[in-house]
């Protein structure tokens, strides 16, 4: 006997019968009513014995309670008006913490602050008990979060749809320099922000086997017997606008046995036995995956991909949608965005609802499926795009890789008759990949069944069409488009900075927050000199703010009266940290030798932040070269503390928004033509801070709105990189023709930065010599070219300032409220709907 949870039901019995009251008491005496009333009976504990984690948790509560009214209200006129909507599906949402949002959404900052300090609370040390939710890896997770955070604000109806993964991105900590992964468990002093709702749980199965039967109507068909099955529990999360009474949803999911416990086994005294279903199923949202741009083809990510997109697809069909719904309707009413290809499995899984469940025929469900998807694509790197081998596929999913092979002979099909003497163009675009083993190109897949295809930033939009995808936009010119990234300014300008948001808002009023472009009127404050005085103050007090988060969080001891030069984002080789550690480590190796006086040399503090794929060894390698370097600089007294290095642990959307608002130097260092568009550099403009960096991604749009004499640009561009390779890359050459380089990296190879022993490093040393993919040694003197540029320019404080000040002037287009305008206009055409 097994027990089963007992079927969704969903009471619709009528309208609410009492409307409920408009607001909660919007004064600092009826938020500490509410607040008092969580504490004692939402966590059962009075004021006096109240723990920080209670006070916290009873707050959030009682900031939702004030968002609650308006997302009901929201999800009210969403089903009487059923307008057009965009499902945002995304394998990670990296939301960062989640109260000082829904305080500025709700506008409850102030009647918070002063009600919590008249019962002697700090909503600082409030703030400071939330655990953010790491529940994505880095650029594109964190994008997901500022697109459905821009959508809410503009009154456009959307819903995300993702995974709840018990535990997100490791927690990275150092050991002597190295990094050591720990579990993040963000979940375990509960999670206020969400709302699970077990019974709308749906059933999503795997394995099984497909065969064919004649169905009562006569029609051959085909049968999905799947092996075996687990629930997928909703979670949903409050996506609030900014003070505009629009609250969208997140729907999170959560994998569970489908039969908790089976009572035949644990009555016979297995209980292990009986337990071990569960843990199955319940492994599937276990852990985010953390590699970031090179997936690893891992069965238990595949069960991922498919979990969350079925559920979702589920929901939506069945719940979202009205009962009785015409499907053949269904691109009207939905866009299903894919965000990179961890979600492409939606296609076949549509595709199977409309003919196996549905009946319909095959062209009738292609027809609407065809019209209902649009792919985002993140990347250039070959080796980030995601093939499943046709194995692992037809295991887990023997219905999809058939659906897939009959798109796949349908539009090879197609191809012959446009190219019927190109039968290797025709190979090279099958979905199917032959070599090294039979796999699906999901890329292909999205690409034949999306309406449209994009890319991040205009140049990696054009290398798509160039190269990536080359054959694909020869073929559908019209499918392809760019929409250049961007960030929310709520959470990147406002709430990140207070201090330059309230001088924005004293020079140009505060309409800049939902309409960012209107930073274009700080513009002549650049050339008002106290203007730039109050600036320059700012910047030194977030300066201030994160030397003393640096020393509580990592004990690390920075000088405010330094430049910042910052380079925060996952570790990567195509990112090039080693390239900024070559500057470092060259200036040290000057100094020491006696070619530069220490006296010469502009104060500096490097700060970086990384993550490293726990499997991705070089890039440990690398860290622990970056924490060696600065553990030598640091102590050393020869520097007489002008230069030092900072790596606080753990890089996350909450350090990002300390961190970010004090830098003076924005490092975007990539090689050109491998980072698709970058959202840090974003963030770090829009902060005042100058950029550093090569002619990629969105750096391009960036100087080109700036201007060239408020970008310090060094390197190769992209067709210099493409030609040099392809005429034979010699790193060796750089490093026996400049002496700069050759002796930072004798230095390395030395062992100077591992206590003599030569074998620690030697891995990178060697890979830069004679590999050095991503071409540091070839831009190894453009940057450090630039960067004595950038020292010239720094030692004008007024000349910096002003440019600073442009900079934020003119960075409002990479708004993420004016991405989602380019979504609606490009590819999903859904109107906002006003309240
Ligand atoms: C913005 C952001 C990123 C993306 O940074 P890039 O420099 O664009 O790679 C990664 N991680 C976090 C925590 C972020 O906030």
């Amino acid at each position: 006997m097994t027990w089963t949870r007992s079927p969704a039901t969903v009471a619709r019995v009528t309208e609410n019968p009492t409307p409920i009251a408009a607001t909660r008491e919007r004064t600092v005496d009826g938020f500490v009513r509410e607040f008092l009333r969580e504490l004692n009976f939402g966590q059962g504990v009075d004021l006096s014995r109240a723990s920080v984690n209670d006070q916290y948790l009873a707050m959030a509560r009682t900031v939702r309670h004030y968002l609650m009214v308006r997302w009901l209200e929201t999800l009210r006129r969403q089903g009487e008006l059923q307008a057009k909507s965009v499902a945002y599906l995304s394998a990670e949402f990296l939301l960062g913490r989640q109260l000082d949002n829904a305080l500025l959404a709700s506008g409850l900052e102030e009647i918070v602050e002063e009600g919590l300090s008249s019962l002697g609370i700090d909503l600082a040390t409030l703030r400071e008990a939330e655990v953010e939710p790491g529940l994505g890896n880095g650029g594109l997770g964190r994008l997901a979060a500022c697109f459905i955070d821009s959508l809410a604000t503009m009154n456009v109806p959307c819903i995300g749809y993702g995974i709840r993964y018990e535990y997100g991105i490791f927690q990275q900590t150092f050991v002597d320099g190295w990094q050591v992964e720990k579990p993040d468990d963000w979940l375990a002093l509960g999670s206020p922000w969400e709302f699970p709702h077990p019974e709308a749980a749906v059933r999503v199965s795997f394995g099984g086997t497909v065969e064919q039967y004649q169905a009562d109507d006569g029609v051959i068909r085909r049968r999905w017997t799947p092996g075996w099955s687990v629930l997928a529990v909703p979670y949903n999360y409050m996506v609030p606008g900014f003070e505009n009474g629009r609250v969208n949803t997140l729907r999170l999911w959560s994998a569970e046995a489908t039969h908790a416990f089976d009572l035949g086994i644990f009555n016979s005294g297995d209980y292990a036995e009986a337990v071990r279903a569960q843990t199955f199923a319940e492994n599937i949202t276990k852990v985010l995956y953390p590699e970031d741009s090179t997936p690893q083809g891992k069965e238990l990510r595949l069960q991922q991909q498919y979990f969350f997109v079925a559920a979702s697809l589920k929901n939506f069909i069945d719940e979202v949608l009205p009962d009785g719904y015409d499907l053949h309707n269904l691109p009207d009413r939905i866009n299903f965005q894919l965000n990179d290809t961890h979600p492409v499995i939606a296609i076949p899984e549509l595709m199977r609802i409309l003919v196996d469940e549905k009946g319909w025929d095959w062209d009738d469900a292609w027809s609407v499926t065809s019209k209902c998807f649009a792919y985002t694509c993140h990347t250039l790197l070959p080796e980030a795009l995601e093939v499943w081998p046709v194995d692992l596929l037809g295991r887990l999913l023997p219905r999809h890789l058939e659906i897939i092979y009959r798109i796949n002979d349908a539009f090879l099909a197609e191809l012959r008759e446009t190219y019927p003497d190109d039968e290797l163009r025709v190979r090279r675009m099958s979905i199917i990949a032959e070599y090294p083993v039979r796999a699906v190109r999901m890329a292909y897949l999205a690409t034949v069944a999306g309406t449209k295809v994009n890319g991040v930033a205009e140049l990696h939009s054009q290398l798509l069409r160039d190269k990536v995808l080359n054959d694909f936009s020869e073929y559908y010119p019209d499918k392809f488009t760019n929409v250049t990234n961007g960030v929310t300014p709520r959470r990147f300008v406002r709430l990140a900075n207070p201090g330059l948001s309230g001088l924005i808002t004293e020079a140009i009023g505060d309409g800049w927050i939902t309409d960012l472009d209107r930073l274009q009127g700080l513009e002549p404050l650049a050339d008002d000199s106290e203007f730039r005085r109050r600036f320059r103050e700012i910047k030194t007090a977030n300066k201030h703010r994160i030397a003393d988060v640096l020393v509580h969080r990592d004990g690390i001891v920075v000088n405010p009266d330094t430049m910042f030069d910052v380079m925060v984002k996952r570790l990567h080789e195509y990112k090039r940290q080693t390239l900024k550690l070559l500057h470092i480590v060259s200036l040290y190796e000057q100094v020491k030798s006696g070619k530069l006086d220490i006296a010469q040399v502009t104060p500096r503090t490097f700060a970086f932040g990384a993550k490293a794929a726990p499997g991705y060894l070089l890039a440990k390698q690398i860290i622990g070269l970056i924490n060696a370097v600065g553990r030598t600089i640091n102590d050393d007294p020869a520097l007489e503390g002008r230069l030092t290095v900072a790596f606080p642990a753990n890089y996350n959307v909450t350090l990002a928004e300390t961190l970010i608002p004090a830098a003076d130097l924005s490092e975007q260092i990539s090689l050109a033509g491998k980072e698709a568009s970058g959202t840090g550099n974003m963030k770090f403009t829009l902060n005042g801070a100058l950029t550093i960096g090569t002619d990629d991604g969105a750096n391009v749009e960036i100087r080109r709105l700036v201007g060239d004499d408020h970008f310090f640009l060094f390197g190769l561009t992209e067709p210099e990189v493409s030609d040099l390779v392809d005429r034979g890359y010699h790193p060796s050459a750089y490093y026996e023709t400049n002496a700069d380089l050759r002796h930072a990296l004798d230095l390395i190879a030395s062992g100077a930065f591992s206590r003599g022993d030569r074998t620690v490093f030697e891995p990178i040393v060697s890979n830069l010599l004679h590999e050095d993919r991503f071409l540091a040694l070839a831009d190894f003197q453009a940057y450090v070219d630039a960067q004595a540029r950038v020292d010239t320019f720094y030692a004008d404080t007024d000349q910096w300032t002003r440019s600073a000040v442009l900079n934020v002037a003119r960075a409002g287009f990479f708004s993420s409220d004016r991405s989602m305008r380019d979504y609606i206009e490009r590819i999903w055409h859904t109107p906002p709907v006003l309240p």
